[in-house]
């Protein structure tokens, strides 16, 4: 900093004559009151002008942390927002089709490698925007070829409005992430997405799902569901979300996308139609939106606009018929009645090519017996298209983990439940269990660094 510019941010911070002077300072004030780091620029001040070089220091490292906290992730946004961006820094429309075309078809993971833009504007990208990629920290191989890829969720705000326990600030954390001190280990956290291969598709194009999670730990507290067992601990971005497809080796080769990792969809929609938009659009990868299946407990407002805004598949948390039983297994049953869920998908149109599924993890006892297979049947009538049903059922094993209190339903008995559902109208299938050895199979998810 120049000695004129070390003037100039004095003078700024003299016509800010209350507590919080400099806009720096109001910044921060805005953002949870002082640190430590501002007495020491208060002190540095006083101190006159033999310690102006230590304040400019001081102000720059500070005003770095700041912006930083204000920049942008670039992955997640659509081509009308990175036009509104380039309009207000002043770049060609055109740069934003250019931003698209890096960020979402060539898959670049740095701004500098967006060579078709001017120095300049490559240059204040770098100011004001990430582009959001972070390598997964962990990979688990199981056995069957199935991938478990772990990723550290750094920023955004909502993580820490919602980690009550949390100690460090936004500008703390940043202040961490570039090596300043270090990162209060209850922030870390981690999500994790599933990568599976389909070894044997009879001979057909070979397909690749990729499971992933859009939150951090869960609300909705199923019973059977590790995840649902710690909690909710934040939402994911857009960014954070796209970062899981975008940044695992086999991005390239993925043929399908599931929301079914860490998380209940509904619950954080804003995200997920987000990351879909992106998936979907012809500024995007211009997927399908048959290529990707959205899960749901059934939150039945973020359902609606589900239906009424994305055209992906769908699959509802079903798990048991009755109302009472399913309440024991999933608390949400309370708020959200799987017969008012079903009411709603009637009054859907699935003619067209979208389905509709219901996951059924299949409890020892409590799910699996002749009485839930005819309630099931009786439940989802009337889903189907003239006398064609369109639904689906998934059967899955339970996979159980420790301490969980559920056995898997015997062989004999899965047989039965599929047979009874498709001697009656009803497609039912049972899940392969994949990646059941790295906790990566329905259910297992925890997020947790091994
Ligand atoms: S099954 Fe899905 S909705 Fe239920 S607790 Fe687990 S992650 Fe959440």
């Amino acid at each position: 900093m120049t000695s004129k510019e070390i003037e100039n941010s004095k003078l700024k911070s003299e016509n800010y004559p209350d507590a919080a002077a400099s806009p720096l300072e109001r910044g921060t004030a805005k953002r949870g009151g002082m640190s430590s780091q501002f007495s020491t620029v208060r002190q540095s001040r006083a101190e006159g002008k033999s310690q102006d070089l230590h304040y400019a220091e001081t102000q720059n490292r500070l005003e770095e942390i700041i912006n930083s906290q204000l920049k942008k992730d670039l992955l997640g946004m659509s081509l009308a927002e990175l036009q509104q961006l380039c309009e207000a820094e002043g770049m060609p429309k055109f740069a934003a089709k250019q931003i698209c075309d890096w960020l979402y078809a060539k898959r670049v993971d740095s701004i500098d490698a967006m060579t078709n833009l001017s120095l300049k504007a490559r240059s204040r990208l770098n100011e004001i925007a990430y582009i959001g990629r972070h390598a997964p920290v962990q990979c688990q191989v199981s056995k069957d070829g199935t991938k478990k890829y772990l990723f550290e969720i750094e920023n955004g705000e909502l993580r820490i409005e919602n980690c009550p326990g949390a100690a460090a600030s936004p500008l703390e954390r940043d202040t961490a992430k570039r090596g300043g001190m270090s990162l209060n280990s209850q922030l870390r956290k981690y999500v994790e997405a599933v990568y599976i291969p389909e070894l044997n598709t009879g001979g057909g194009s070979p397909r690749a799902t990729l499971c992933i999670s859009c939150q951090v730990g869960c609300k909705m507290g199923c019973r059977f569901c590790v995840t649902g067992q710690q909690g909710f601990h934040g939402n994911l971005t857009a960014s954070d979300i796209l970062n899981q497809i975008f940044s695992i080796p086999e991005s390239s080769t993925l043929t399908n996308i599931v929301y079914m990792g860490m998380g209940e969809p509904m619950d954080n929609l804003d995200s997920v139609l987000r990351s879909t938009e992106v998936l979907t659009a012809s500024w995007g990868l211009g997927w399908s939106p048959h290529r990707i299946t959205v899960s749901s407990v059934g939150i039945i407002p973020g359902l609606r606009r589900f239906l009424d805004e994305s055209q992906c598949h769908l699959a509802i948390s079903l798990h048991n018929p009755f109302a009472d039983e399913r309440l024991a297994i999933m608390p949400m049953q309370k708020t959200y009645p799987i017969a008012d869920i079903i009411a709603l998908l009637r009054r859907y149109d699935w003619s067209g090519q979208r389905r509709i599924s219901f996951e059924y993890t299949m409890l020892r006892g409590l799910n699996d017996t002749s009485r839930h297979a005819a309630e099931l049947v009786r439940l989802l009538k009337g889903i189907s298209v003239g006398r064609t049903p369109v639904c689906r059922v998934n059967l899955i094993r339970f996979h159980s983990s420790p301490d969980a209190p559920y056995k898997t339903s015997t062989p004999q008995a899965i047989t039965a439940f599929q047979n009874y559902l498709n001697a009656h109208g009803i497609t039912c299938t049972l899940r392969a269990s994949r990646g059941e050895d790295i906790m990566a199979a329905c259910g297992l998810l925890a997020g947790q660094k091994r």
